[in-house]
């Protein structure tokens, strides 16, 4: 994998979709054209069931990610202290204008921007700095989005956090004007310094509250969909055991092996039945708790029957 130019330059469409296609291709081997679980799945984090294959274009806009936060952070780095001289001699990083006379790297670095605002979890100082309906500061999500669409022409977007805060308290009055009241209440319970601090931020997505490529790709998700079994196979994901048999035990968890039951069902084979027992339909229950056959495998593992 490029990685490495992919960690500094923003990598077009077709480019992604190859990287992508090759991946997919060298995953699946022989089974890629009817793939037991859709590519999409496959490219979920773990925790949510999937494999955590990351999604080249996300893991390319994750990268560049990095090195955004690096320049806004990163005081001592030789290339974000260059990129600062350079470009954001007199704009902010979040004002500059993209520009045709820009380095790719600094483009790529720029279209970043909204995946760091994304991510950055702001904590309240003074409020100065902080935008009230478009920051996350209160949530992992911007207040506007949790407006009324006809009360969005009531508010001024460029109004700061601080205008909300009068004599160190919130101005409950005025919260309570636009937004509902269990959000009033939620935003009433976030405690404000005593006395007064620049406002600060951290990287929300992370535990540690750290950048991390990881965080930033899965944070390209709009909804990350959490699989039925995903506690199992998570804890399948633990077992020491080879890798291979974790894909089996993954593929089984979800219901995708190739048992005769599937297979009859999208017309490759006319008989379901078990191959072991030639009794019921080979479907995955059957064939790893219900038969007989395996029910006597079980037994002289010395271990219980799962499905008992
Ligand atoms: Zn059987």
């Amino acid at each position: 994998m490029p990685n490495h130019i992919m960690s500094c330059f923003k990598c077009s469409k077709k480019l992604t979709n190859n990287i992508d296609k090759q991946a997919r291709s060298f995953f699946w081997g022989s089974d890629m054209k009817c793939a037991p679980v859709a590519w999409e799945e496959v490219c979920q984090p773990k925790s949510t069931g999937g494999l955590g294959i990351r999604p080249s274009a996300y893991f390319n806009n994750a990268a560049i990610a990095k090195l955004a936060w690096k320049v806004i952070n990163d005081q001592d780095n030789w290339w974000s202290q260059i990129m600062r001289r350079k470009y954001l001699r007199k704009v902010s990083f979040f004002q500059a204008k993209k520009k045709q006379k820009n380095s790719i790297a600094w483009s790529g670095v720029l279209d970043a921007r909204d995946l760091i605002m994304k991510g950055m979890r702001w904590i309240i100082g003074n409020g100065k700095n902080i935008k009230f309906w478009t920051f996350n500061w209160a949530f992992d999500c911007h207040l506007l989005h949790l407006i009324p669409d006809n009360k969005r022409n009531m508010i001024n977007l460029e109004e700061s956090v601080a205008e909300s805060i009068i004599n160190g308290k919130w101005d409950k009055a005025k919260l309570a004007f636009v937004l509902d009241p269990n959000i009033v209440k939620q935003i009433l319970s976030i405690p404000l310094p005593v006395c007064e601090q620049e406002d600060e931020y951290i990287w929300g997505p992370s535990s540690n509250g750290k950048f991390s490529i990881k965080s930033a790709t899965w944070l390209q998700y709009d909804h990350l969909r959490k699989h039925s079994q995903s506690k199992l196979i998570n804890k399948l994901w633990k077992l020491n055991v080879q890798p291979k048999i974790k894909i089996f035990g993954w593929l089984l968890l979800r219901g995708r092996l190739k048992t005769r039951d599937r297979l009859s069902r999208f017309g490759i084979i006319n008989d379901n039945s078990c191959l072991l027992c030639n009794r019921d339909n080979e479907t995955a229950d059957h064939l790893f708790g219900y038969c007989e056959f395996t029910k006597e495998v079980w037994r002289l593992a010395n271990i219980n029957t799962p499905v008992d």
